[in-house]
């Protein structure tokens, strides 16, 4: 592919910035030689100001996503995209949420361009436990984890029962949630069922994969042991 039209795919600019960016002498191979427009040189060795590209497939992102962004492309507020580089907006494929977050909700959110893992990771099959701490308006009675751990609640307006989850009781008002499915609103929708009412919700674990340092709006790319860790 002619290097232009992979930077622009890549999001780096449009083809006309990106012919720029050659021009001003910006985008060199490993060694540093400055590239020509039609040099023929493989993705892993071209750099952009000395820095390696983004993978032009399989690029996992994870996000510490704060409360008041959405996880959707186009709404009038805040967009959890704009918290990453312009360029993760502009690339194709398009990066996607893995397994929405509410705007009211903090804590990780995967996107990637990757729908084969995508898939993966949201399947009901796959059952990768995702971990919620969630603060409540009302002490916990004390029965809700059995509840929660039947396998036989049905949420309103809905056909099938909630497989069996996991809930520990932080202290009356905190409680930590594992589900292994994420039907719509599901953390609020359990509580509320149970005659109580989330008042802060926050995803801090997916699979095996903590949001640990990440501050709130920070984001880091997955590696290949991140992605182990994560199945
Ligand atoms: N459950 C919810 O209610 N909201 C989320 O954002 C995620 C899970």
């Amino acid at each position: 592919m002619k290097l232009v039209k992979l930077l622009a795919n890549l999001g780096y600019g449009s083809r006309k910035q990106v012919a720029q960016l050659l021009r001003a002498g910006r985008i060199t191979d490993a060694a540093g030689a400055v590239l020509s427009a039609d040099a023929r040189v493989a993705h892993a060795d071209i750099r952009l100001d000395g820095a390696p590209l983004d993978p032009p497939q399989g690029l996992v992102l994870l996000l510490h996503k704060p409360v008041g962004y959405t996880c959707s492309t186009r709404d009038p507020g805040r967009l959890v995209y704009d918290l990453l580089p312009p360029r993760f907006r502009r690339r194709s494929p398009l990066l996607s949420p893995v397994g929405r977050l509410d705007r009211d909700t903090s804590g990780a959110l995967l996107l990637t361009d990757d729908g084969a893992l995508l898939h993966r990771i949201v399947s009901p099959r796959a059952r990768l436990a995702k971990v919620y701490e969630a603060t409540l308006a009302q002490d916990l009675r004390g029965d809700e984890a059995g509840i929660f751990a039947s396998g036989t609640l049905l949420l309103a307006s809905e056909a099938t029962p909630l497989a069996p989850a996991v809930l520990q009781a932080v202290d009356p008002r905190r409680a930590r949630l594992t589900l292994t499915e994420g039907r719509y609103h599901q953390v609020r929708r359990m509580f509320a069922a149970v005659g109580n009412h989330v008042v802060a919700l926050h995803r801090s674990r997916i699979g095996g994969l903590a949001l640990g340092e990440l501050a709130p709006g920070a984001w880091r790319p997955l590696d290949a042991a991140d992605l182990q860790a994560l199945f």
